[in-house]
């Protein structure tokens, strides 16, 4: 009914009642001429509130928790996987004596010495079963001619590692042919997929 008595260019503020130019509310979505309910000097003293008994809080963890929430955190945080700041983030902390200790006291513990053990053995088994014949010399070959560059993403400044061009796992053969340098990171992220 109030809403009726106030002029086209003001509005009453559902909290304090008092009618106020439109510039004294916020935007909205809906509501009267697209304007907040509540003027901005409520809203604030509002939000204040809002932000103080936790509402917030709560409102922050529900959406985490929903199925739209998790969406978005999981494609935001695939988003910076795919940035340099991630790979020098991880580089530093790969290089951190708060990771060497962590793992360190991974591999010493129970999961930790077994999973190493399973690594190895299974390297070995699936490296012995296949033609296997590289050699130092041949391996200096190939950091020759890739120039002491990674072959995927082209740096030279990190040593390059061994890495099947076809994966063992796949068929590949521990040979000349089909031995690449890469970089820790790039052969850490390629694991046991083909290259694209
Ligand atoms: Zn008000
Ligand atoms: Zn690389």
């Amino acid at each position: 009914m109030a809403i009726l008595l106030v002029s086209a260019q003001s509005k009453r503020c559902t909290k304090c009642g008092e009618v106020r130019e439109l510039v004294f509310f916020a935007k909205a979505a809906h509501g009267l001429y697209k304007k907040s309910a509540r003027c901005k000097k409520c809203d604030a003293v509002f939000r204040e509130k809002y932000q103080k008994d936790g509402s917030a809080d709560r409102a922050k963890t529900k959406w985490r928790k929903s199925v739209v929430g998790r969406a978005c955190i999981k494609a935001k945080w695939d988003r910076y996987k795919k940035t340099e700041e991630h790979r020098k983030c991880r580089a530093r902390y790969r290089s951190s004596v708060k990771h060497k200790a962590a793992s360190k006291r991974y591999k010493a513990s129970k999961y930790g010495r077994e999973a190493c053990a399973r690594y190895k053995f299974r390297r070995r088994a699936r490296i012995k079963s296949v033609p296997c014949t590289l050699t130092a010399l041949e391996w200096a070959a190939i950091i020759i001619g890739q120039e002491g560059k990674c072959a995927m993403c082209g740096r030279s400044d990190e040593p390059l590692t061994r890495d099947h061009i076809v994966p063992v796992s796949l068929g590949g053969h521990h040979t000349k042919e089909n031995i690449q340098g890469l970089c820790a990171w790039c052969n850490s992220k390629k694991n046991n997929r083909m290259q694209q």
